[in-house]
């Protein structure tokens, strides 16, 4: 799995101050500054009279515990994701108020590929088994798809009919964009114990983007997944 931050939102904080006179904190990121800006702006809130909420970090704090997340939902991330399951993607899917652009089965050959193998499988005998039945998977789908295209079917179609033969586990790359509150939605849900294990692998890697791009707006997820210290403290 191979996860990249591509693109996200600046903040063009100096306009925002020439408009309205509200001046960023430096620390804070541009993603952060537009989260605060957002909430500042609803209540004309431009002054820092309360301690507890005169910081980026203290003000999205209050944000997040009043459940104001609209104003997360201005700056977005971007990320290129490579390499996870089909599995994956049908479990990614659900979130629908994220943006995809998945690569096509149909426009794209899918042989010569690296299967996807699940975490519980790495370091076991069911690895090579896996490994080997994706080359046959791969195989039976070259030999029908070229046996459909020589009959004088469109390539396109031939690929679309041959796909059948693929496992689960076959690599797909994808560029996924979500705003700040719907990446948090994913976080909760994804980086928690009762989730696939591979999900869980991607919303690790996802979390670490975030934690570097909004530190404040992420400040309430640890590293650690949701779930692990009470499965730790019932295990003591
Ligand atoms: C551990 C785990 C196991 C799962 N197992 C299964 C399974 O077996 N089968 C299965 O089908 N799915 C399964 N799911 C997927 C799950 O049911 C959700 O579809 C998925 O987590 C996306 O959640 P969401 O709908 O909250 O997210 P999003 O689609 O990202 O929506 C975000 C939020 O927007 C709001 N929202 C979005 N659309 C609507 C709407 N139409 N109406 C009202 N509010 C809306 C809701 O508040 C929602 O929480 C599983 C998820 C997890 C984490």
């Amino acid at each position: 799995m191979d996860v990249h931050l591509i693109a996200y939102t600046k903040f063009n904080d100096k306009l925002f101050e020439w408009l309205t006179g509200f001046q960023t904190e430096a620390a804070a990121t541009s993603v952060d500054a537009l989260a605060e800006a957002a909430g500042r702006q609803c209540y004309e809130a431009w002054g820092r009279r309360n301690p507890a909420t005169s910081t980026n970090q203290g003000y999205l704090a209050n944000i997040i515990d009043h459940q104001h997340y609209s104003v997360l939902e201005h700056a977005s991330a971007t990320f290129l994701i490579r390499g996870v399951s089909r599995t994956l993607l049908t479990e990614l899917n659900t979130h629908r108020l994220l943006s995809r652009s998945v690569q096509s089965q149909r426009y794209v050959h899918q042989e010569g590929r690296e299967v996807v193998i699940p975490p519980a499988l790495r370091g076991t005998v069911h690895r090579q088994a896996l490994e080997d039945f994706h080359r046959q998977a791969e195989e039976l789908y070259v030999q029908v798809r070229n046996d459909l295209a020589e009959q004088g079917m469109p390539r396109k179609k031939a690929r679309e009919a041959a796909r059948a033969f693929l496992l689960n586990s076959q690599p797909v790359d994808m560029i996924v964009t979500g705003n700040m509150r719907t990446w948090r939605e994913i976080i909760a849900k994804r980086h928690h114990v009762a989730a696939d294990a591979e999900i869980q692998e991607l919303a690790h890697e996802l979390l670490n983007w975030l934690k570097s791009l909004a530190p404040f707006s992420f400040q309430d997820f640890d590293r650690e997944p949701i779930g692990n210290e009470e499965i730790r403290r019932a295990a003591a």
